[in-house]
């Protein structure tokens, strides 16, 4: 059993082969797969985006005549909802002030509009959807889960790991951002980590996923 992830992340990948690696003799991004779809993300929701995402390349794949029957093709949608913006990014994340625009400016911008809010109104959180699609059972069975990491928004910039939103995203339990965190620690907390680990879960509970999966 294969799982296609669609994602040309190579983050992403790393973490998601950590997580569901033993429940498949291998996980691939598109490109490896051989499929490329870049749906518009038209969904309303993390979750609308996410199984939009995974249906276009389940649909690829399936066209493509090159996978077997119970293959997974998973996608995920995540985001940075703050509190004081109304939960903006969100499902904009990736396209706020457009898609060029650096973090470093994406988060300068953040830090400028929440100047004047005070420390208990900072409250944020990462959020991530995971749809998974199952090819072919009888028709695409889809499952979903969704996880946040709950967080505040700092006041300045700080850490160099991670990626996006994180240098600006304050953990209260560890005095540091998210992007001061290690990868490792950062992983076992994360929305992603989260969502991927109930995923698969769900994946377990399918009747004859132990068997077919392991
Ligand atoms: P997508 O899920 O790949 O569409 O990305 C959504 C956007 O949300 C990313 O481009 C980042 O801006 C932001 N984002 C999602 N997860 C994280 C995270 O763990 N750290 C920092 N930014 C994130």
């Amino acid at each position: 059993m294969k799982i296609i992830f669609a994602t040309g992340n190579e983050n992403k990948l790393r973490e998601i082969r950590e997580i569901l690696g033993d429940l498949a003799e291998e996980v691939v991004s598109m490109k490896e797969a051989g499929v490329f779809v870049d749906p518009d993300e038209t969904g309303e929701t993390f979750e609308e985006n996410a199984i939009l995402k995974a249906k276009a390349c389940a649909e690829a794949a399936a066209a493509s005549g090159r996978f077997a029957e119970g293959t997974l093709v998973m996608a995920d949608d995540s985001g940075l909802e703050i509190d004081a913006l109304g939960g903006e990014p969100g499902i904009y994340s990736a396209r706020y002030l457009g898609h060029d625009t650096s973090y470093d400016e994406k988060n300068r911008k953040i830090l400028e509009r929440l100047k004047d809010v005070p420390e208990k109104e900072r409250t944020a959180r990462f959020v991530c959807a995971v749809a998974a699609v199952i090819l072919h059972k009888p028709e695409d069975q889809v499952l979903v889960t969704r996880a946040t990491m709950e967080g505040q928004i700092a006041y300045g910039i700080a850490g160099a790991n991670g990626f996006g939103y994180d240098p600006i995203f304050y953990l209260p339990e560890y005095g540091k951002t998210s992007a001061e965190i290690s990868p490792e620690e950062k992983n076992a907390i994360s929305h992603r980590g989260k969502a991927l680990r109930a995923m698969r879960e769900q994946l377990l509970l399918i009747p004859e996923a132990p068997q077919q999966l392991s």
